[in-house]
């Protein structure tokens, strides 16, 4: 029979999450985290944005989106990772503003009122004003990763929850499917951080399929690629539609063109990542509608891009009362639930930037559990060798995997009449 490998924390999930809670715990704690897919993480999709600004939807909000960007700026300029490789614009409209404009001044976020760089027309938007928010961050996700990961590397393992066993204190056990072997932890606490994994580690607990069904909420995102050497270097909130630079190799810039459809398609519970979203063309053709009445000069500006698109599954918990957290009108963006299980937690960051917020909560219930009992397991505990969860770390919209198009065929693939 395999020995069980006694440690204090279990961390289920290694995207920007579990690797975040990890450096909180770590030499404080013993912690063991597993990760069985890295390459479908949520976290690789992520376009390298953080805004404070457009986030502060409520006085809480507000404050919890700063303290985050804060903590980001201060961790990329040690680490050394590129950040504020643009200032972001945001043309905002009257509804929009009547609601954070008052949380903006509360939580001491700064902003100024601008005009949109050139190469946008704000008269063809609807009703708005423009700002800049100077402390916004754009910035390289998988070298953020990273740069928080690498230290960690010898305790991340690439391996699979098989199954809890549960007793009078919670979780006594658990089994990991580890590439094939079969390993047994004796962790004091576990924590899920597998985004729209979670929901299956949840049902692993006996958790009530309608509780495991309102747990998380999953949509698609897409994301429209322009490249090429003359994308400029600006980044925009326009009305709905997000544009984020990214400077290439050999003077090439990068646009991701997020598409916020007017009612995202949710789904609820278990989501498999590895099955991407399908691409839905009518989307994109609304949006390239909205970026030629929003840009001067549309036209002859694509025909000099190289064009690309991907979807990408996006979790949102669900608010306190079940509802869409994507709302952005509760206080908390992001949720912690422990499933009445004494030692089990489940967490979801709405936001990239958010993973340090919650961290710090996770960290604190861990804290309020627990002192260390057992020391880090070591080469001969059976989980050896830690050798991180051997995926390649690239943000998706880098991957040289990604067909590029120039902009008539583009344009007839996805059905656009221009
Ligand atoms: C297209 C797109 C663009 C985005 N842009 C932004 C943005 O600009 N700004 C922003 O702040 N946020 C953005 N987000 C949101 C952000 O990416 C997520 O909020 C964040 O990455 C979630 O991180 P996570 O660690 O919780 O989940 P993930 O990164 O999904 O990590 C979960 C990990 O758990 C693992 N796992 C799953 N099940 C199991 C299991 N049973 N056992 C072991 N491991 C398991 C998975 O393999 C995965 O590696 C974007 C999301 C998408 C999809």
């Amino acid at each position: 029979m395999s020995q069980e490998i006694p440690v204090d924390v279990l961390i289920l999930g290694g995207g920007i999450q579990g690797v975040t809670l990890m450096r909180e715990l770590m030499p404080e704690y013993s912690v063991v985290l597993v990760d069985d897919e890295f390459g479908d993480a949520e976290s690789l999709h992520f376009h390298g944005y953080f805004s404070s600004g457009w986030n502060a939807a409520n006085p809480l909000a507000a404050e919890i989106y700063r303290c985050a960007a804060q903590r980001w700026h201060k961790e990329l300029a040690t680490s050394g990772v590129n950040s504020r490789i643009t200032d972001f614009h945001a043309a905002l409209t009257p509804d929009f503003l009547s609601t954070v404009e008052d949380n903006w001044a509360r939580a001491a976020i700064p902003f100024e009122e601008v005009e949109l760089p050139e190469i946008f027309d704000p008269d063809n938007l609807p009703s708005n004003r423009r700002f800049r928010f100077p402390d916004d961050l754009i910035f390289d996700g998988a070298a953020a990763y990273r740069s928080v990961s690498e230290p960690l590397r010898k305790q991340i393992y690439r391996g699979r929850l098989a199954s809890f066993q549960l007793g009078g204190a919670g979780i006594e056990q658990v089994t990991l499917d580890m590439d094939g072997r079969s390993c047994e932890l004796k962790p004091e606490l576990v924590i899920s951080a597998c985004g729209a994994g979670n929901a299956e580690v949840i049902r692993h607990l006996g958790v009530a399929e309608e509780q495991i069904q309102n747990a998380q909420l999953v949509r698609p995102l897409h994301m429209l690629l322009a490249r090429g050497p003359n994308i400029p270097p600006v980044s925009a909130l326009l009305i709905d539609l997000v544009v984020m630079y990214h400077p290439l190799e050999d003077g090439e810039g990068l646009w991701i063109l997020t598409l916020n459809p007017e009612v995202p398609k949710f789904k609820a519970g278990v989501v498999d990542m590895c099955i991407p979203p399908e691409i839905e063309n009518d989307l994109l053709c609304a949006s390239f509608e909205r970026l030629s009445s929003a840009m001067v000069a549309f036209e002859a500006w694509a025909q000099g891009c190289q064009w690309s698109v991907y979807a990408g599954w996006k979790t949102d918990a669900p608010g306190p009362d079940g509802d869409l957290l994507v709302g952005l009108d509760y206080p908390t963006p992001y949720q912690l639930d422990d499933y009445g299980v004494k030692n089990f937690l489940a967490v979801w960051p709405n936001h990239w930037g958010l993973a340090a917020n919650v961290a710090d909560d996770a960290g604190n219930w861990v804290r309020s559990k627990l002192k260390s009992r057992h020391p880090q397991p070591g080469a001969d505990s059976g989980l050896s060798p830690g050798s991180g969860v051997g995926h390649p770390i690239e943000n998706k919209w880098q991957s040289d995997k990604l067909n590029w198009l120039c902009w008539e065929d583009f344009a007839r693939k996805v059905g656009y009449h221009h």
